[in-house]
């Protein structure tokens, strides 16, 4: 329709297929999906296994140029381009995509979606609730949290070394014995004794003792709502606590580091040891504590076994999506699943045989700016997963280029300025300069760019010509303009075309070109500077007293060997917001340095990162309503 009804309109008027025909579509058999009502089904892992054989489908990361205020449609384009090549193309093709936090779908940004007539519906469940896996993390990394306040609480309050190690391997039906969890714990104090009884009593105490330095404690707990007086809180202010109270706080909930995992475990097994290993503070000798000391790898691993199924849904054009978790983008890397890539990238396989041989295509996005969630993407994601990917779209637009020419501010409340909605292809050109950057840099990484135009109404041919032509200088192998937004797939064949001839190309010569920006075995402050050159156009960094210590820290603990996950604005290639375009001449603060190491990363602070969203003075929730009529959800952007 002319014009373009809302997102949600668009997004109610069409009536999903039955998810278990999405599924048998793909091939998928009876016992591996589980269905979550008639639109939503959890995908088991047990299909890695049956297709192990199968040639994995062409694999593409969709990222953009440097965010602004007026959004440059990076989800929109993804939904875009696999409608594209599954309802236009008839290729097997699938999105997989974040589940976005409910904290910003009631807040400030809207829903994730996509937008337009390239969305994944139903978009309200999409961004709501979905399967409860934001849930699960909630639940896992609370459990967590409050293990460490009991934990400390026992052994402060219990001061003989003997009752408090019987307290913690109690007997049984008249038996004692060590659970799993804790013979890692005693393997890690190279005990090798078995029977409980037979520790001494320096044994008993070391195992029994964690001696959690509570000035160290790194984990908060979590709630999935913009709740900014969560942000700092006193605990243990009750009576029975007896005055062990503490200073802490909330993030919203997929900050957790146990969002980060999920997004980057591999298998049940994997997910296991990385939630074990998370480290949760240093003890009084400076060595770190882990979930596993604590005793709660296991449960936490239990409260996260169905969480770790993607989740199947449509787009509107009836292709199929994942949906899987959705890691914070500046404390973590703000990509979705390993897992939903793995999955879909065998069942868009082939099995390589003759008059089976065509692959489909997996679009995968990262969050952010491409210096921000397409290197993340490449240096975290896919080292953990060892896939390469065959290309990268870069999603601009005209207006967001003018942004970064030296176009105006855009400030919540005011008008836009019309130089957003009018010709200037001078302005345009001008900021060109941001999208050259992020070519250049996408190239470091051996991997063929298409830059994708994403068409607004107001855009004019000689604008987006402008861009096309920097594009291609900049070194991308394709740029397209393209009009999913306002015509579906139809509006992105001549992306999906060349796609599909970018990874035609990447196929023959077999990813061979493709490397990462740097070693892990480089030194921690060396692999940032890396980064902060290579990506940001940085002259160096700079790190701060603190940080200095945490690189010692860190290289004493042996964590030098995790890969880097830069905390930076997404609204500057620097570490500036207010410099748009290509800021040069600077160097980067590095104010702190910390760790997930269950992820699997360091993760430098280049600024003040908020974990807790705030709610503004006008929420998104004041528009959203339920029809009583229909039971249908409204205003949902
Ligand atoms: P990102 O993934 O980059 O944050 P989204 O794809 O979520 O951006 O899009 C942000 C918003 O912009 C959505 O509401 C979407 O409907 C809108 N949008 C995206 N592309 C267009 C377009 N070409 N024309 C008009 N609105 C668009």
């Amino acid at each position: 329709l002319s014009p373009v009804p809302s997102d949600i309109d668009i997004a109610m008027a069409q009536t999903p297929k039955a998810v278990n025909i999405v599924a048998e579509e793909l091939g998928l058999l009876n016992s591996e999906y589980e269905l979550y009502g008639p639109s939503k089904a959890k995908v088991s892992l047990s299909v890695l296994d049956r297709l192990k054989h199968r040639k994995d489908g062409n694999y593409v990361v969709i990222t953009g140029i440097t965010p602004t205020p007026l959004g440059e449609g990076k989800s929109t384009t993804c939904i875009g381009l696999v409608q594209a090549l599954g309802a236009e193309f008839k290729k097997t093709a699938f999105a997989c995509v974040r589940q976005p936090s409910q904290g910003p779908t009631f807040g400030i940004k809207g829903g994730a979606a996509g937008g337009g007539y390239s969305q994944v519906i139903p978009m309200d469940e999409f961004n709501l609730h979905l399967t409860g896996d934001i849930h699960a993390v909630t639940a896992a990394n609370n459990l967590l949290a409050a293990a460490i306040e009991a934990r400390m609480f026992h052994e402060a309050t219990t001061v003989n070394d003997e009752t408090l190690f019987n307290r913690l391997v109690p007997a049984k039906k008249g038996v004692r014995a060590f659970s799993p969890v804790m013979i890692k714990r005693l393997d890690k104090l190279g005990i090798t004794k078995t029977d409980p009884d037979s520790l001494t009593l320096e044994e008993k105490r070391a195992f029994a003792r964690l001696d959690i330095d509570k000035e160290t404690i790194t984990w908060q707990r979590v709630m999935d709502t913009n709740d900014r007086f969560l942000r700092k809180i006193n605990v243990g202010l009750g009576p029975a606590e007896k005055g062990y109270t503490r200073e802490t706080g909330f993030d919203i909930a997929v900050a957790s580091e146990v969002m980060a995992v999920l997004a980057l475990t591999t298998d049940l097994k994997d997910m296991r040891e990385r939630l074990g290993k998370m480290v949760v503070a240093s003890n009084k000798d400076g060595e770190p504590v882990t979930a596993d000391d604590i005793g709660i790898g296991g449960a936490l691993t239990v409260l996260m076994k169905d969480a770790i199924k993607p989740n199947l849904m449509q787009t509107l054009e009836g292709t199929p999506v994942f949906v899987h978790a959705g890691p914070f983008a500046n404390i973590a890397h703000g990509n979705s699943s390993i897992i939903a890539d793995r999955i879909a990238l065998k069942l868009a396989g082939s099995n390589g045989l003759e008059g089976d041989d065509e692959t489909g295509y997996v679009v995968t996005e990262a969050g952010f700016g491409a210096d921000i969630g397409m290197e993340k993407f490449f240096d975290i994601k896919c080292r953990a997963s060892g896939l390469i990917p065959d290309a990268v779209v870069l999603v601009a637009t005209v207006k967001a280029l003018k942004m970064h020419g030296g176009g105006p501010e855009v400030v919540a409340g005011k008008p836009i300025s019309d130089v957003y909605s009018r010709e200037d292809v001078e302005l345009v050109k001008k900021g060109c300069g941001n999208l050259a950057k992020h070519v250049q840099n996408a190239r470091k990484f051996g991997v063929r760019v298409i830059v994708a135009v994403n068409k607004f109404s107001t855009d004019t041919a000689a604008e987006t010509d402008a861009v096309l032509n920097a594009a291609i200088e900049a070194g991308a192998a394709a740029a397209v303009v393209t009009d999913h937004w306002a015509l579906g797939g139809a509006g992105a064949r001549g992306l999906a075309e060349a796609v599909m001839k970018a990874c035609r190309d990447s196929k023959a010569e077999g990813g061979q070109s493709f490397k990462f920006l740097y070693s892990l075995d480089a030194g921690i402050e060396e692999k940032i500077a890396t980064i902060a050159k290579e990506m940001y156009g940085a002259d160096g960094i700079e790190l701060s007293d603190a940080a200095k210590k945490k690189v010692e820290d860190y290289t004493r603990q042996g964590f030098a060997g995790l890969p880097i996950c830069m905390a930076k604005t997404h609204l500057s290639l620097s570490h500036d917001p207010k410099l748009k375009g290509v800021p040069t001449g600077f160097t980067v603060p590095v104010r702190d340095i910390r760790a997930s190491v269950g992820a699997g990363f360091l993760y430098p602070l280049l600024g003040e990162m908020q974990t807790m969203p705030g709610l503004p003075t006008r929420p998104c929730f004041y528009d959203v309503d339920l029809d009583p009529e229909t039971g249908r959800v409204v205003g949902l952007f």
